[in-house]
């Protein structure tokens, strides 16, 4: 009894890695017709990514799936940025399991983050402390039914910089489509018209104060050809950040003033090689100040 249980898990497996794997290629696909500007990538700065899995993540995706999906959305990941020359990489730091978050809480990334915080507070410490790693939470909403579609992920970025949530059965773009949030861009204009109560030109005085010197008239996303680019809600998207240079069928994924978050994130990316050199430059201060730190 127990083989055949195992069996049906394996089976059960290879199928979802199959639909990951089918996920994962399907913004690929649309690339066919894409026209992507040349550019040479330099400097390309590594943003490191700890997963902290869910109660229910832990129940619904065997470890094999998990990590399937995991790979698949770092590689697609990879791929929008490259496509979008934006001089980044995305790259697996760690799985770490956190069980005492449950489904019930994936409405609150302010809850999610106070118990992440409460029971693993030396991990996050450990990202938070390096303005190029991530955080995040991956949840299962598959036996939720109250939980809407569109609920993929969720950042605060005023708040937490570093963090955000996604649900495991979201497509392979949710990964990149969180970070760019986290990197300042935003929705294409229509669908955030719809989200907030202010007009797009009163954004950025409801930004909090700290975070207004990230705000970009034009970090928005965009939709061409009928399909959107990552960070637009579309049923169909495109392995891109919005940008003039990049056209599908012909026609620009973007524009220089109203949805160039391919540049949001290029100047994003330049922003956390300063910031890295300037903690180096200060621990390095550190260990003349204080010599006899190294030797403990
Ligand atoms: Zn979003």
């Amino acid at each position: 009894m127990s083989s055949s249980w195992w069996r049906e898990t394996d089976v059960l497996s290879i199928l979802l890695y199959l639909i990951v794997l089918t996920l994962a290629f399907d913004g690929a696909a649309s690339s066919n017709q894409l026209q992507l500007p040349e550019c040479e990538i330099t400097d390309v700065v590594d943003t490191p990514i700890t997963f902290f899995v869910s109660k229910e993540a832990m129940e619904d995706y065997s470890p094999f799936v998990r990590s399937s999906i995991i790979d698949s959305w770092i590689q697609t990941s990879n791929q929008i940025l490259k496509n979008s020359c934006v001089p980044m990489r995305r790259t697996f730091h760690q799985v770490v399991v956190a069980d005492e978050l449950n489904l019930v809480e994936f409405d609150e990334i302010t809850l999610v983050h106070d118990l992440l915080e409460y029971h693993h507070f030396e991990q996050i410490e450990a990202s938070a402390s390096r303005p190029n790693h991530y955080y995040g939470v991956l949840f299962s909403t598959k036996r939720s039914t109250n939980t809407l579609p569109e609920q993929c992920g969720m950042t605060y970025v005023d708040v937490y910089p570093q963090f955000f949530i996604a649900d495991l059965a979201c497509s392979s773009d949710i990964l990149e489509h969180e970070l760019g949030h986290l990197a300042g861009a935003e929705h294409d204009i229509d669908t955030l018209s719809d989200q907030i109560d202010v007009r797009i030109d009163e954004l950025k005085e409801i930004t909090a104060l700290h975070q207004q010197h990230a705000f970009r008239p034009y970090a928005f996303g965009y939709r061409c050809g009928g399909k959107g680019t990552v960070m637009a809600y579309a049923d169909e998207w495109l392995p891109v950040y919005s940008s003039p240079d990049i056209t599908y069928k012909g026609i620009a994924c973007g524009g220089a003033k109203f949805a160039n978050n391919a540049k949001r994130l290029r100047e994003y990316a330049l922003q956390l090689q300063e910031r890295m050199v300037l903690d180096l430059n200060a621990s390095m201060a550190d260990v003349k100040a204080n010599p006899s730190a190294t030797t403990q």
